[in-house]
């Protein structure tokens, strides 16, 4: 069964993340650890740019408007920045167009949340990846009511609206989290506080986050069920174990790009006799 099979979110059904065990490796081989998804990767990175590459092409000398959009969620420590190292660094960094939303500036924050989302898309030809998203704005901002419910409420149907524009603009979404347990988190800060070099990425905020652990796994369940679409599906990707977490994600993404059955674009000239200009020309 393909992984994207196994770990999407069905449309319309309820989600429980309880009943997802962080720590699993769905789809993984029974030998597979460390060192086997690192072999794995290489040849999913190598494939992943090829495909890249076509989908450049296809834009370039077909005007086609193909792109792909990987969109990375997770709780803090759940391992975005890791991902986006591992996996989009497998890639060919000339195709990727890499961005991370935080805090709204005071700028967007004048603007409907969609706003920077939309300036952000990668152009044809192009794999994006999202470093949080629009997803956040039902997120943290349901959690810590930063607008009146009746406004995230109606964020949903606005994002399932949005991403189907996105889909018929030829935008093919991976929507993905990053699904960690509250152990492993406190496992990562600890490594965080114990490691100077890793104090820039520690933010006593985050304790505070940590203790509405339930609040946003009640916040990311409903994003999920009400998000996953035909046009644009959630997949839950265990995360407490990194080498399964960066293979898994490569891997959608190569099922995904092998779905979209990309072709380089045939020539609009004469190969034989362009073959023989230049050979004129060589002499
Ligand atoms: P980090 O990923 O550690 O750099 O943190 C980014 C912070 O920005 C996180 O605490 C997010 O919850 C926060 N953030 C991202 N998007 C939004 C948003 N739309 N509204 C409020 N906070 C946000
Ligand atoms: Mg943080």
């Amino acid at each position: 069964m393909e992984l994207r099979e196994r770990l999407r979110i069905a449309p319309d059904t309820a989600v429980d993340l309880g009943a997802i065990d962080p720590a699993s490796t769905p789809g993984a081989p029974a030998k597979a650890d460390k060192k086997w998804a690192a072999a794995q990767l290489t040849d999913i990175g190598a494939a992943l740019s090829r495909y890249q590459e076509m989908l450049y092409a296809g834009a370039k000398a077909a005007g086609s408007r193909q792109r792909l959009l990987l969109v990375l969620q997770a709780m803090d420590c759940g391992g975005k920045d890791g991902t986006v190292r591992k996996v989009a660094g497998a890639m060919n960094p000339q195709g990727l167009h890499i961005v991370a939303f935080g805090k709204p500036t005071e700028e967007e924050r004048r603007h409907d949340f969609l706003w920077r989302i939309r300036r952000a898309l990668p152009a044809p030809g192009f794999v994006g990846v999202f470093n949080r998203s629009h997803y956040e704005d039902v997120l943290v901002v349901r959690v810590h009511q930063v607008v009146p419910r009746e406004e995230w409420e109606g964020r949903y149907d606005q994002i399932n609206a949005f991403e189907r524009e996105l889909v018929e603009d030829g935008v093919t979404l991976v929507k993905v989290m990053l699904h960690i347990s509250a152990e492993e988190q406190c496992e990562r800060l600890l490594q965080r506080l114990d490691d100077p070099t890793k104090h820039w990425k520690y933010n006593p905020g985050d304790l505070d986050e940590r203790k509405l652990w339930p609040a946003y796994q009640e916040a990311y369940a409903d994003a999920l069920a009400r998000c996953s679409t035909e046009a644009a599906p959630w997949f839950v990707v265990p995360a407490d174990r990194k080498w399964y977490r960066d293979w898994a994600v490569a891997n959608l993404l190569r099922e995904t790009f092998a779905q979209l059955s990309l072709e380089y674009p045939v020539g609009d000239f004469d190969v034989a006799a362009e073959k023989h200009r230049l050979r004129e020309d060589c002499q």
